[in-house]
């Protein structure tokens, strides 16, 4: 529900995020069948769970509010790879992780800046996934475009936040006894 000013309570603001999610995995997925010859995603390959990954509050706030048991009680992976890595490089949050998880192993395009302030394309695959055709052949629809998903939860959370865009590390989620 939304105030006099537009801002968002919580629980309003959680069911918009999963609403945004449930709309990012099945365009996720449908790019990801597309692309089934070259993808190799897989539960335990996890090269590309970095540490160090920061999310907005309230992604932040899914994640304690569904898995408020582990945070209290299990330990952090070690210190190099996401803190939510398991033993056997699978994700403890998985059906919570955040946005920028889900579309990890797609191609991805972005537009930048050349030194001149003219925008450039950029595109980019994680290694294990870069077979077949070059993803600069690809066409645009078939990569996905960095930035429109990014704009609508930085909106969300201006909105639920007192217009803060606060970003929260994710290591930092554990209680401070487990880190
Ligand atoms: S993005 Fe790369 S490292 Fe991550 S699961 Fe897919 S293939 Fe493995
Ligand atoms: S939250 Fe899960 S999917 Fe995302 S980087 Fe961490 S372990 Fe990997």
């Amino acid at each position: 529900m939304a105030d006099q000013e537009g801002q968002l309570d919580w629980d309003t603001a959680l069911e918009a995020l999963a609403r945004l999610y449930e709309l990012v995995d099945r365009q996720a997925r449908a790019l990801a069948a597309v692309h089934k010859d070259r993808i190799c995603c897989r539960k335990g390959c996890s090269s590309c769970c970095k540490d160090g990954l920061t999310v907005f509050e309230l992604e932040a706030m899914n994640i304690r509010r569904n898995h408020a048991g582990l945070l209290q009680t299990a330990k952090p992976h070690e210190v190099g790879m996401c803190a939510f890595l398991d033993e056997q490089g699978a994700c403890r949050i998985y059906p919570s992780r955040p946005y920028v998880c889900r579309t990890e192993g797609l191609p991805l395009r972005w537009i930048d800046q050349m030194p001149d302030g003219s925008p450039v394309e950029m595109r980019d695959i994680c290694p294990l996934n870069d077979q077949g055709p070059a993803i600069e052949t690809l066409d645009l629809n078939l990569c996905w475009t960095i930035g429109p998903v990014e704009e609508a939860l930085a909106e969300l959370e201006a909105q639920c936040d007192g217009g803060r865009l606060r970003r929260v590390g994710l290591r930092e989620l554990f209680a401070a006894g487990q880190r």
